[in-house]
């Protein structure tokens, strides 16, 4: 039997910085007819009202002060994914050096933790999202339907960052450097430490083309998608 009006899916992709997250779940989403939402991007956008507010990134007390005082929106367009604090787009002062580094030390507070998810799961709670992070499959959405842990090669995922960035020389060495830092404290974190979920499908990008990565997840999600009514 067929659903007239199908469930809409929850699709969380993790994993590290550099594997491809945010260009495969923005291209999946668009696919789909579904929601792209950035849960990094609520981590920065915290950390950069730290660094505007002058608070301690190792304070979780002020840090938790500061985020009840925020409003932060992610703000899902077919133009890109806007970033709104407190009604201000900071969709590309978050992306910078400064506030990238901030955000993975804000991100280790437990309390800072369980506020980004109680507001994350309440954007994905209806379906029809693609929620990439480092957390979503093992606790915003433990039970997703579609849980997949991207992850590629450390060298090749600085290299990406690099091009992408397009930055060369001494920058290059620091930045490489600062990735394979935020990896460690994601990765050695206590609290909802980066890590697959038991039940993901790991996909690791290495030597992929990013077709061929779209086109391995895209598969594992269409196995799951109810079919539709004609
Ligand atoms: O994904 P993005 O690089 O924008 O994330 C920035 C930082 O936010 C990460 O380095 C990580 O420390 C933190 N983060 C997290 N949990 C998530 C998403 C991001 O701890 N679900």
């Amino acid at each position: 039997m067929t659903d007239p009006t199908p469930r809409k899916l929850i699709i969380a992709i993790d994993g590290p910085a550099g594997a491809g997250k945010s260009t495969i779940a923005s291209r999946i989403a668009r696919k789909l007819g579904y929601v792209n939402l950035e849960s990094g991007a609520m981590y920065r956008a915290l950390a950069l009202k730290a660094i505007e507010w002058d608070t301690s990134f190792d304070d979780e007390a002020a840090l938790m002060r500061l985020a009840n005082d925020s409003r932060i929106e992610l703000d899902p367009s077919i133009g890109g994914n806007r970033v709104l604090l407190d009604g201000c787009d900071v969709s590309t002062r978050i992306r910078e050096r400064d506030v990238t580094e901030a955000a993975s030390r804000v991100s280790v507070h437990p309390k800072v933790r369980e506020w980004m998810v109680a507001r994350q799961r309440e954007m994905g709670l209806g379906g029809g999202v693609v929620m990439e992070g480092r957390d979503i499959g093992t606790k915003v959405f433990p039970d997703a339907d579609v849980k997949i842990f991207l992850d590629a090669d450390p060298v090749v995922r600085e290299q990406r960052r690099l091009e992408q960035q397009k930055i060369q020389g001494e920058p290059a060495k620091a930045m490489a450097a600062e990735l394979r830092e935020r990896d460690r404290r994601d990765r050695t974190r206590a609290v909802s430490p980066l890590v697959a979920a038991p039940d993901a499908v790991v996909v690791d990008s290495t030597g992929l083309s990013e077709e061929q990565v779209l086109e391995k997840v895209e598969a594992l999600i269409r196995q799951k998608l109810p079919a539709t009514a004609d």
